[in-house]
């Protein structure tokens, strides 16, 4: 097989991931839709090349230098579809950054990750670790994710449940790690306002019955006083999990510290409250 015009050469990755570390790829690859990702794949395949998928770089280390194939799915587009009600569908491409996209649906008045504002990277790795922040995670609104399979070189989709999205954690961590490159997702977000106040210090924060722009406001600010802009100071953010214990062991915590933080686990995978 023909090496495609897109592909380059000793690509400088130092500014693409967000600890700065210095990295070269051997070949890398921006693909603008599924067909170019699939046309990437049977390339790395058809020549037995490591392949290492890149989004925003804010959750991977990399090293000096990256072997084979790094391919970056762009697909850049995001869509508005009214639903039932007062439901609204977006769909994303994987290249979108997610923050771009938060504001997006804010701008819009739809409500549903409004609390996950500030998250670095891209849309396309969100359900991989199912990203979440102050009380909401992504899998309180995926209808489905789709990807090209590195195996058959196939578009396929699947639906949230089958993505077994769990705290910080997602089939594409476990049966499809490595298999698939993310290529688009839809989300179900809401006209209706629903705001999610729970966690930390967000209820202190904001007034009575926000707004939905004054939520993501409020979310922005706080993030921006945890922790610093990876572009200004290189960082891997948080990099713990908060323990998940059993509902009877959160009791006995809390009866022995207080002071404890200690917050419902949302995602279906563990009922059991997480601790911190
Ligand atoms: C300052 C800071 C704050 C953060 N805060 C949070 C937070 O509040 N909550 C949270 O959940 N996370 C947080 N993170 C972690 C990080 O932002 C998320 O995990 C994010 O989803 C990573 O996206 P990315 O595009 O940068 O992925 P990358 O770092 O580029 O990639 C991460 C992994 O996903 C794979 N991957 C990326 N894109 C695709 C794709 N399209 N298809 C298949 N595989 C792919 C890569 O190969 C790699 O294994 C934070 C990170 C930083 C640096």
């Amino acid at each position: 097989m023909r090496e495609p015009a897109a592909l380059e050469y000793a690509r400088d990755l130092s500014r693409a991931n967000t600890m700065a570390l210095p990295c070269v790829a051997e070949r890398f690859w921006c693909a603008r839709d599924s067909a170019e990702v699939a046309v990437a794949l049977r390339l790395a395949n058809a020549n037995d090349w490591p392949l290492s998928v890149l989004g925003g770089g804010s959750n991977l280390l990399l090293p000096a230098h990256l072997v084979g194939l790094v391919l970056v799915p762009e697909l850049p587009d995001i869509t508005f579809t009214s639903g039932e009600g007062e439901s609204v569908v977006v769909e994303v491409g994987a290249g979108v950054g997610w923050h771009a996209l938060v504001t997006a649906c804010v701008e819009r008045g739809l409500w549903g990750i409004e609390n996950l504002a500030l998250i670095p990277g891209l849309a396309g790795a969100a359900p991989i670790q199912n990203i979440g922040a102050y009380g909401v995670e992504l899998s309180d609104v995926l209808l489905w994710v789709e990807f090209v399979d590195r195996r058959d070189g196939q578009c396929h989709r699947l639906t949230s449940a089958s993505c077994a999205l769990g705290y910080r954690d997602s089939v594409f961590k476990r049966e499809l790690a490595n298999q698939v490159v993310i290529t688009r997702l839809a989300l179900r977000l809401s006209r209706r306002a629903s705001p999610q106040l729970g966690y930390g210090v967000l209820a202190e924060r904001v007034s009575k019955r926000p707004e939905l722009q004054e939520i993501f406001s409020a979310i922005c600010a706080i993030r921006r006083e945890k922790l610093p802009d990876p572009r200004e100071l290189p960082n891997a953010g948080s990099f713990f999990k908060n323990p998940v214990v059993s509902a009877s062991r959160a009791a006995q915590l809390a009866q022995r510290y207080p002071d404890l933080p200690c917050y419902p686990s949302s995602t279906a995978r563990s009922s059991w409250p997480r601790v911190g």
